[in-house]
């Protein structure tokens, strides 16, 4: 799946969830989270992200992949 990282926080333009074809992107309250089990992996709501907060979950960046977690868990706690 596809996680949002730390750029999000605070930010949460949005601009991801009107691309996402299974709308699996929902608002937290500090950041947008991408529900791990509904994500098709399409890849179409990187590109749009204005902070660059969206990666592949092999893809994020050392110093982010704690937010691989807490994706999962926001999710979890539902
Ligand atoms: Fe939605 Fe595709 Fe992004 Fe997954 S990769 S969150 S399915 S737009």
């Amino acid at each position: 799946a596809y996680v949002i990282a730390q750029p999000c926080v605070d930010i949460k333009d949005k601009s991801c969830v009107d691309e996402c074809p299974v709308d699996c992107i929902y608002e937290g309250q500090r950041k947008m989270y991408i529900n791990p089990d509904e994500c098709v992996d399409c890849g179409a709501c990187e590109p749009v992200c204005p902070v660059e907060a969206i990666f592949f979950e092999d893809d994020v960046p050392s110093e982010w992949t704690d937010f691989r977690r807490a994706d999962t868990e926001f999710f979890a706690e539902l």
